[in-house]
């Protein structure tokens, strides 16, 4: 991974806003990860995807998490904080370009979701439609008694098992926080989605960013390129003498 300057991210950042909201993240994991294009990280599991994203957010924001949590039986508002590390799991040697399972007289191959086929779902009607529509996409070939069916006519065990087996084989995608209520001792799993809250992080920051740009430039009459390429601290110091 290439670590990314103030000004780098804050064009990939730029380039984000013009994707579509699947994709909005890409061009900060494509700078950072120059081997591999925005189509190929389409293209990555939605483990792996999250894998590159914790480890960029790690290298760009820091190790910490934080977020809030409301307990859903007392209603307490919870906050927590973890490092980065606690979410990465062991790396698959190799993950599975296609997966197959043999269940009931079933035969049916299918591969991986990747972000495109998360961001087909993201509008469907319930979690039941969502599902049928996510496996109808993953599914390459589906038989019952070496018959061809649908993908849509597998019966219910036979779907469950094949989200059983990507979510054995791609584990990094299904980020939880383990969390427990100090009001009331409730204990839950708490999904954490990495990509939005890299998103949102990155958004303050580079509207915050463009603010000092903004003051300093007023102030001093510098140049964005040149008040980009301060530190922090420098930064923080001048917009402190500029009285902003
Ligand atoms: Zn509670």
């Amino acid at each position: 991974m290439h670590p990314l300057s103030v000004a780098q991210l804050l064009d990939a950042w730029e380039k984000g806003l013009s994707e579509p909201v699947c994709k909005r993240v890409f061009p900060v994991l494509a700078a950072a990860f120059v081997d591999c294009p925005i189509d190929e990280l389409a293209a990555l599991s939605i483990g792996e995807r999250d894998r590159r994203l914790l480890t960029l957010r790690s290298s760009t924001f820091g190790s910490q998490l934080a977020s809030v949590a409301g307990c859903s039986q007392c209603g307490e508002v919870l906050e927590w904080e973890l490092e980065t590390v606690d979410l990465l799991m062991e790396k698959p040697a190799e993950l599975p370009g296609e997966l197959s399972i043999n269940v009931d007289n079933y035969y049916v191959r299918f591969r991986l979701p990747n972000t495109l086929d998360l961001a087909s779902i993201s509008n469907s009607q319930d979690a039941s439609s969502a599902r049928g529509r996510l496996l109808e996409n993953c599914i390459s070939d589906a038989q019952h008694k070496a018959e061809q069916i649908s993908p849509r006519a597998l019966p219910v065990s036979v779907t469950t098992e094949i989200v059983k087996r990507m979510a054995e084989a791609d584990p990094q995608a299904d980020l939880e926080v383990d969390l427990s209520c100090p009001s009331c001792g409730e204990q839950w799993q708490a999904k954490f989605d990495i990509e939005s809250f890299f998103w949102t992080e990155l958004s303050a920051w580079a509207q915050r960013i463009l603010l000092e740009v903004h003051s300093l430039a007023r102030a001093y009459g510098w140049s964005e390129s040149d008040i980009l390429n301060l530190s922090p601290w420098r930064r923080q110091f001048y917009l402190g003498m500029a009285g902003t």
